[in-house]
């Protein structure tokens, strides 16, 4: 599954965008609740739900962290799993015609077996989030399943058409050359699979985009001071947001890049767009 690995540590640690999450890393999932008054839980709940991923799923979450998406869809796919047992419990017990007519099916199909197991790649470029990510998994006993990988969106360690789905969660602004890690997502993926991305974009209402102005520019650096004693890496966070395209230009980039069916969701307001597209 992976390609060989570069020494990540040493062509990358001159760049200010390793420095400033080598930084942050430690304060990082405190600072997620802070900044977002808990609200990136719902951004990220809504990424699922969109993704509706069914057990045997394999996902690849870019840029990854601390590992909140993958987090996420294990526990998404479990939960699906369980309750696919049950309803094959209850059908046995008390068998209606559509329970016995869909028995039949899955046997016709060869899927007695089971569907494999699902499996999350989170892959980051900094070891240090990967590393937190890594201390969360092992204390909250999720670890099946899931695996760590260092690797750089423009040129991720993998083979080709290995994924189902790949994510990106308020990563990609983060990248130098978008086109490329758009193109990597593309190669990636199976034929079938799903590109998804959460990402900052353009508030739509003028006066709440006036006060995210506001809260963005004064609040945050001054959170990070506060919590991470960092005003700066918390300012570079604050302007990427504010250089990255907005959602129709980021869409046509995604459709750029080779994707089909691209379509994109504002939550609260557009201050998050959840953009979507499938390799065909
Ligand atoms: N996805 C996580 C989440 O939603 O909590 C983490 C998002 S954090 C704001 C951005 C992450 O992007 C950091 O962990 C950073 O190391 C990573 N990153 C930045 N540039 C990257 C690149 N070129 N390739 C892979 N990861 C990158």
């Amino acid at each position: 599954l992976f390609k060989s690995k570069t020494n990540l540590k040493h062509c990358l640690c001159s760049l200010p965008v390793y420095k400033v999450f080598e930084n942050v890393a430690h304060h990082y999932d405190t600072m997620n609740d802070a900044m977002s008054l808990g609200i990136h839980r719902l951004w990220k709940d809504a990424l699922l739900h969109a993704m509706h991923p069914q057990p045997g799923a394999q996902l690849l979450d870019v840029a990854g962290g601390t590992g909140d998406i993958a987090f996420r869809f294990l526990e998404y796919v479990r939960s699906q799993r369980e309750r696919q047992r049950r309803r094959a419990v209850r059908a046995v017990q008390t068998p209606s015609w559509r329970d016995i007519s869909s028995s039949y099916s899955s046997e016709e199909d060869g899927e007695e077996a089971g569907p494999r197991e699902s499996g999350a790649v989170v892959c980051d470029i900094n070891k240090e989030m990967l590393k937190v990510g890594k201390r969360r998994a092992d204390s909250a006993g999720v670890t099946a399943g899931l695996s760590w990988v260092a690797g750089d969106a423009e040129e991720l360690p993998f083979d080709d058409d290995q994924f189902d789905i790949y994510t990106v969660a308020f990563g990609i602004r983060n990248v130098t050359h978008i086109d490329q890690a758009l193109k990597e997502a593309l190669r990636v993926l199976k034929p079938g699979g799903r590109f998804m991305c959460l990402e900052f974009s353009k508030v739509t209402n003028p006066v709440l985009a006036r006060l995210y102005d506001a809260y963005s520019f004064n609040v945050i650096p001054a959170l990070g001071e506060v919590i991470a004693a960092d005003w700066k890496s918390y300012q570079y966070l604050v302007e990427s947001i504010r250089k990255f395209p907005d959602q129709e230009e980021f869409k046509f980039m995604i459709e750029d890049a080779g994707f089909f069916c691209v379509k994109y969701y504002n939550l609260t307001g557009g201050v998050v767009a959840l953009h979507s597209g499938f390799k065909l």
